[in-house]
């Protein structure tokens, strides 16, 4: 995304989620999802921010991008980073801005109705949104959530909403995924090679 659009006045701080949850392949420095950035201070930070990697300088959640987040978007204060996702758009989909709404805290999180409004507006509008767990070392099973959420939404179905949204984070958490290493400065999946 074009850093011209970022929110105006709206800082990460000392937030540093994504300093663990991402996946980095920079030349100047690889790192698995859901680890600890070896660069990371102990009391939150970087250790190198002024020679930050490209991709640190670079990467934003979509919290960022979006204005109708409100700051309880932080991904740390809601246990969920949204990230835009460019690979694997399902049949139907192209040329959307496709959402990753991944789980980095409690569970609960997809329980509130803000979390509910939110999604529900981008699947009404038609944007192909997943839902995962973040999981160390692992790779993402995101869920692709539109065909079974619209109609709930058309419907203002709660309950069942709620109940399929749990599943689907269900279907997520335990589904097998791919255990991933670094090998040549490159991440891999032990099971499949290149990730
Ligand atoms: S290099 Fe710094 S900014 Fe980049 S992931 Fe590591 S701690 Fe975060």
């Amino acid at each position: 995304m074009d850093n011209k659009l970022l929110v105006e006045n709206r800082e990460c701080g000392e937030f540093t989620a994504c300093c663990v949850e991402l996946t980095i392949e920079d030349p100047d420095l690889v790192k698995l999802p859901g680890v600890k950035c070896k660069n990371l201070h102990k009391s939150g930070g970087c250790k190198i921010y002024n020679e930050r990697p490209k991709t640190c300088r670079d990467w934003y959640c979509m919290w960022r991008f979006m204005p109708q987040l409100s700051n309880e978007w932080r991904p740390d204060l809601k246990g969920v980073m949204i990230k835009r996702v460019f690979n694997n758009i399902p049949p139907g989909y192209e040329g959307k801005i496709a959402l990753n709404f991944e789980i980095i805290g409690k569970k609960s999180a997809i329980h509130d109705m803000d979390f509910f409004e939110v999604l529900g507006g981008y699947i009404v509008q038609g944007f192909p949104c997943f839902i995962s767990t973040s999981k160390p070392r692992r790779a993402a099973n995101m869920v692709l959530l539109n065909n079974k959420l619209l109609p709930l939404y058309e419907t203002r179905n709660l309950e069942l909403l709620k109940s399929t949204l749990s599943d689907a984070l269900n279907h997520s958490a335990k589904q097998h995924s791919d255990l991933l290493s670094i090998k040549d400065g490159k991440v891999i999946s032990k099971s499949s090679g290149l990730f």
